[in-house]
């Protein structure tokens, strides 16, 4: 049996705590694994290990991180297939999808190589007689990663590869659904000349996270999840007194306008609504039409989904894979037969047909959803497209603002107006014009709104940097007779 353990100042650490979860094989349904599930004490040796290690890696010089992360970069892109096959073989997405991952996640490596200019501060000169003022940014200590099964490596990366240029050490508590991928990127970081400690990982699950949470030597906390959990980190680790940055699920809409290409706009429901079988937190999962075109438009994306090849994701064939675990799968089809219930049309029902073998379910497509059914109001997270049908742009608009959630959203047209209108208005954090799924690159940010963030960051990019940095202003005179004099009064600049 397969045993995934912790990695705790440069080396494996087999668990202690004699609790366990299995890892399976999502495209057969079989155990491949058991992780450790790590108690207080794993917790405890892990930031040990990180905070005996933050004053060397902190003052190491910037250009010497740089290229710890120039190295890296070149290890994560020779390794690109085998972190995709660890991907494959214990959350399932497909290889091409795996692959995508990685490379997304090697972006943000590539921005933190640039940190000699992201940690540049301002100075002014002369801000009084013989004054200057100047800001620098210094790294909080050991900060700690939580993150969800659906991106194993990308996430992480998000979150280490700024975390770590920044000057900060690493504590990372993967999902213990596919856990094996932080195992090799802590390989690789060690590979690249990170000193042990600088980057630890506790497996483990709520026994770990509300260490974390309360341990007083972690001083940040970036997670990414559901939304439930997301607030209750955001709440427990701000209580604590640190600086928490939480996203949390996604309701993503995609409204299609009577103009817009709706060749195209099928095209793109199809791969943002059942690429990764619909588990990732910038899915496609509600097609807003306006009713002039609504029939088209279900047509067409009806008519594509026979051609979607559903396999294990080690087939070279296969575009989507099964889902993470039985029991997800299975809530998941509970939202297909429920929509029924509730009064939608199922266009296409994808619990028929699917293969008995691993967690799979085809893909759903489910017409005249409306606000107040389970289908639109809950995250599904899995391959079922519900389609809300709307009078106009207004309304269409009006429910995407109204909806809880706010990570990404989408708008189908050809009228660069509307377009510019829409992004003026609509309450959500990243929007795509005639773009499915529209993550941000590794030089902006990445975060939602609403119930989809629990923080004032964003992460990775720009904001990631500040997370991970606190900002000091140095206010300083050098001795100079000419300019001496005892003033009791309040400093001021004029
Ligand atoms: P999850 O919230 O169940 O788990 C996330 C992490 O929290 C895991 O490491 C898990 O071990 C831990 N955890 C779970 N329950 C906990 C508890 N009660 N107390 C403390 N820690 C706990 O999420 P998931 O199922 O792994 O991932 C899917 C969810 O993540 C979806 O809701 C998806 O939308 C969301 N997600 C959001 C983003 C984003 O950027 N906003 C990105 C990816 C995934």
């Amino acid at each position: 049996m397969n045993r995934i353990s912790h990695w705790i100042d440069g080396r494996l650490s087999e668990g202690t705590s004699g609790r366990t979860a299995t890892v399976y094989n999502p495209a057969t349904g079989e155990t491949s694994g058991k992780v450790d599930l790590a108690d207080g004490g794993e917790v405890d040796a892990a930031v040990a290990a990180a905070a005996a290690a933050f004053p060397a890696w902190r003052a190491t010089s910037l250009s010497r991180r740089a290229e710890v992360l120039f190295h890296l970069r070149e290890l994560v892109d020779a390794n690109r297939k085998e972190i995709a096959s660890l991907l494959t073989a214990e959350h399932g997405k497909v290889l091409s999808d795996a692959l995508g991952e990685v490379a997304r996640g090697l972006e943000n490596i590539e921005f933190a190589c640039g940190i000699p200019h992201l940690l540049k501060g301002a100075y002014s000169e002369q801000a009084a007689t013989g004054v200057d003022v100047y800001s620098i940014r210094q790294p909080l200590g050991v900060v700690a990663g939580i993150t969800p099964f659906n991106f194993p490596a990308m996430v992480p990366m998000w979150m280490f590869a700024n975390a770590l240029a920044c000057g900060n050490t690493f504590v990372l508590k993967p999902s213990e659904k596919d856990p094996s991928a932080s195992l090799l990127m802590a390989e690789l970081l060690a590979k690249a000349g990170l000193p042990a400690g600088c980057f630890n990982v506790v497996q483990g699950d709520k026994v770990a996270v509300d260490r974390l949470l309360e341990h007083p030597d972690v001083m940040a906390i970036s997670f990414v999840g559901s939304t439930p959990i997301a607030r209750y980190i955001y709440e427990t680790g701000t209580a604590n007194g640190k600086r928490v940055q939480a996203l949390g699920g996604a309701k993503n809409h995609m409204l299609v306008l009577p103009d817009a290409d709706l060749d195209m706009a099928a095209d793109a429901a199809i791969s943002a609504g059942y690429g990764s079988a619909g588990e990732r937190c910038m899915a496609i999962s509600v097609v807003v039409a306006v009713e002039s075109i609504a029939d088209e438009l279900v047509g067409k994306i009806r008519d594509r989904i026979p051609g979607i090849r559903v396999g294990a994701g080690a087939e070279p064939d296969s575009e989507m894979g099964p889902l993470v675990t039985g029991e997800h799968r299975d809530k998941v089809a509970a939202y297909v037969a429920g929509a029924g219930d509730e009064g939608a049309d199922v266009v296409v029902d994808g619990r028929e047909d699917a293969p008995d073998q691993g967690f799979f379910l085809n893909p759903s497509l489910l017409d005249r959803v409306r606000p107040g059914m389970a289908a639109y109001d809950e995250e599904i997270f899995g391959p079922v497209l519900s389609v809300v049908r709307v009078d106009s742009y207004d309304e269409g608009l009006a429910m995407i603002n109204d909806n809880p959630y706010g990570n990404g959203v989408a708008l189908f047209t050809r009228d660069g107006g509307v377009a510019r209108e829409f992004q003026y208005d609509v309450n959500v954090g990243m929007v795509g014009v005639n773009v499915p799924i529209p993550v941000p690159v590794s030089y902006y940010s990445f975060g939602g709104w609403k119930a989809s963030l629990f923080g004032d960051s964003h992460m990775y990019g720009p904001e990631g940097v500040q997370f991970y940095t606190r900002a000091k202003v140095v206010t300083s005179r050098w001795p100079d007779p000419r300019t001496s004099t005892i003033d009791l009064g309040f400093p001021q600049n004029r």
